[in-house]
């Protein structure tokens, strides 16, 4: 533990005017509010193998990878398509940096801790959730980028698990989920083709059912982790259906069985503004070897006999998405770690800019957009672990929820970040303009801002998963009888029952005007999502640390998002923002 890092005691806080910069900390020593959230979420004879590899990863990832990830972005991978010999050789060249920090990750059990032993014995006997995504949302505060190659690879894992043939399996499987990083295979996940990314039934890519297996033919346009060894793609076997349902996932190896190079052709890599840890690249499929996922078939139904096709690649884009929040979050915390350190160092007019009523209310409205980003994305982490029929409908609207609003939210704190470094903000060699690049990637992969609420009303419309949401927001408010939230309760209340109301209006309404409201009925989802969620944060927090803290936060994010504020809130009594920043920018604990 580096106790040099975390607060003495709760009510002397963190002390960010000790710090240079978020590089060189311990990310989990700096964030109490994960630490309570671990706390919180971990069953009590888990809690201290979670805490260990937290306090090791939180080391490594604010110190190491965290240092790398500035020279990385710097120097992106290259393509060597040629050796000197003219002959096609597609390789990738990674930077230095790049190798070590993957070799940090797989070493370090990023990926692989969630098929050792160690976790099979724990109390849970699988990775508690609150674990894996912790490990996500610290490696998103370092290079987001890097998630998306480890997730993929993490995802890819799941799926070949589940749906390969047992041969693919054991060839595939212990290189995907290894801790040797010597013996380490990447994933990913090619589903783009250059017509359309959200259309994807109109994917071209074919497959051949040919005497030696399958071959795939095609090309795809957007290829992150291009250089990976397993790779899961859409393609619609001949004679298959149009539309989706004809579409089949196939894994396709960078080596064929022979261990000859496969028929996978890297056109170019992209000159991207952002996340240049992940090699994404235009790539052409020529007579490349390929294993159906999920049984074998005949070549005019691969896709279509079984209907689920698409759904095993949708199972991984599911958990990609969720991949994807994390990402949104992490630059979040990014941003408002970084501008919380600036605030505390930079002097103007004489004074600590930190001391400032604007620069006040900035930080502390930060901090309480992570806290509510951390409430919907480790809620859909428990969600996504739990087999029972309405966790699962929970899960499947919570992920766009908190894709939805960590992803937009990371564009938004990063460009508060960096207005709060003025003009060297806008300078790259200080840390949040690289933050802001990356996180304009995170509302368009995996699925467009417009799209993702699109899912959310398919998910109502196909699983009536709001109504799991609803029984969820129900609960959380449900125990709250304390003073300090009493307020924010009764405004959520209110809130949940407009929210049904507008949902009610939707479906009555023509398909047209559903399709124009989805982004507004999606954000006000969120909205009362995660201030419930907070609120049950806030009585957990009353009743087991006596701290009035998270209800502070709780009744700020309903002041901002729920509550009609007229005069625009100038006539407002909350003095939040001057009152309680301490408390909430420094994480101190309140007597309720
Ligand atoms: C850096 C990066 C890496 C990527 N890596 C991968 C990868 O590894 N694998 C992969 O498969 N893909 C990858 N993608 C592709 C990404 O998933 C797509 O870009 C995304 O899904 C959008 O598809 P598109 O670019 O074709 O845009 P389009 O689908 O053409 O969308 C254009 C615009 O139209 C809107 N739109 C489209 N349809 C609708 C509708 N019905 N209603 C309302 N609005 C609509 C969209 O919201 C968007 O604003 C990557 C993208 C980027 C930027």
């Amino acid at each position: 533990m580096t106790t040099e890092t975390r607060p003495a005691a709760a009510d002397t806080g963190i002390d960010y005017s000790a710090f240079e910069s978020a590089i060189g900390l311990n990310w989990y020593d700096v964030d109490p509010n994960l630490r309570q959230i671990v706390e919180r979420l971990t069953l009590p004879a888990d809690r201290e193998f979670v805490e260990r590899q937290l306090e090791k990863m939180g080391a490594i990832m604010g110190q190491r990878i965290a240092a790398r990830a500035e020279v990385t972005d710097k120097n992106p991978p290259r393509l060597e398509k040629y050796d000197r010999w003219g002959i096609e050789v597609n390789d990738v060249v990674h930077h230095e940096g790049a190798r070590e920090t993957k070799r940090d990750l797989w070493e370090n059990g990023f990926i692989g801790l969630r098929w050792t032993d160690e976790v099979r014995k724990t109390r849970a006997g699988r990775l508690p959730p609150a674990l894996g995504t912790a490990f996500s949302y610290f490696l998103s505060q370092a290079e987001t980028g890097m998630l998306c190659a480890i997730g993929m690879t993490s995802s890819a894992a799941g799926i070949i698990d589940r749906h390969a043939p047992a041969e693919v399996r054991e060839r595939f499987l212990p290189h995907l989920t290894t801790m040797d990083f010597a013996e380490a295979w990447d994933g990913a996940m090619f589903m783009t083709e250059i017509k359309g990314g959200s259309d994807l039934a109109s994917s071209e890519c074919a497959a051949t059912k040919t005497a030696d297996g399958w071959r795939i033919n095609g090309s795809k346009w957007f290829c992150s982790n291009v250089d990976a060894e397993a790779i899961l793609t859409l393609a619609r076997p001949e004679g298959g259906a149009a539309g989706l349902p004809g579409l089949a996932t196939f894994l396709v190896p960078k080596r064929r069985a022979d261990g000859t190079r496969n028929g996978i052709h890297i056109r170019r890599l992209k000159d991207k503004l952002g996340t240049k840890a992940v090699p994404t690249g235009e790539v052409d499929f020529e007579d490349a070897e390929a294993y159906l996922m999920g049984g074998e078939r005949t070549s005019s139904d691969a896709g279509a006999r079984d209907g689920r096709g698409i759904n095993r690649m949708m199972e991984m884009v599911q958990g990609s998405r969720f991949g994807v929040a994390l990402m949104g979050l992490g630059i979040m915390r990014r941003s408002f770690l970084e501008a919380a350190i600036y605030a505390f160092r930079r002097s103007a007019f004489g004074r600590p800019i930190a001391e400032y009523p604007l620069v006040r209310e900035t930080l502390v409205d930060m901090a309480v957009e992570v806290e509510a980003g951390c409430a919907i994305a480790f809620e859909a982490a428990q969600a996504g672990a739990k087999q029972d029929a309405e966790s699962r409908r929970l899960y499947r609207i919570l992920v766009p929820l908190a894709k939805f609003r960590c992803a937009r939210r990371g564009v938004e704190l990063a460009s508060q970040a960096v207005e709060m470094h003025g003009g060297n903000g806008y300078i790259e060699n200080w840390p949040v303009a690289r933050q802001l690049r990356d996180a304009q990637c995170h509302t368009i992969w995996e699925g467009t801002e417009n799209i993702i609420c699109l899912d959310v009303l398919r998910a109502m419309t196909r699983e009536h998963a709001e109504e799991a949401l609803f029984a969820r927001i129900e609960r959380a408010i449900g125990g709250a009888e304390h003073p300090a939230i009493a307020d924010a309760v009764s405004q959520v209340g209110r809130s949940v029952d407009d929210v049904k109301e507008a949902v009610a209006a939707l479906e009555r309404a023509p398909q047209e005007m559903r399709l124009l409201h989805a982004r507004r009925l999606t954000g006000f989802l969120a909205d009362v999502a995660q201030a419930a969620l907070l609120v049950e944060e806030a009585t957990w927090e009353l009743a087991e640390k006596d701290s009035a803290r998270k209800a502070i936060v709780a009744r700020r994010f309903v002041e901002t998002h729920l509550r009609e504020r007229p005069l625009r809130g100038i006539t407002s009594p909350d003095r939040t923002a001057l009152d309680d920043f301490e408390a909430i920018v420094r994480y101190q604990a309140v007597r309720p």
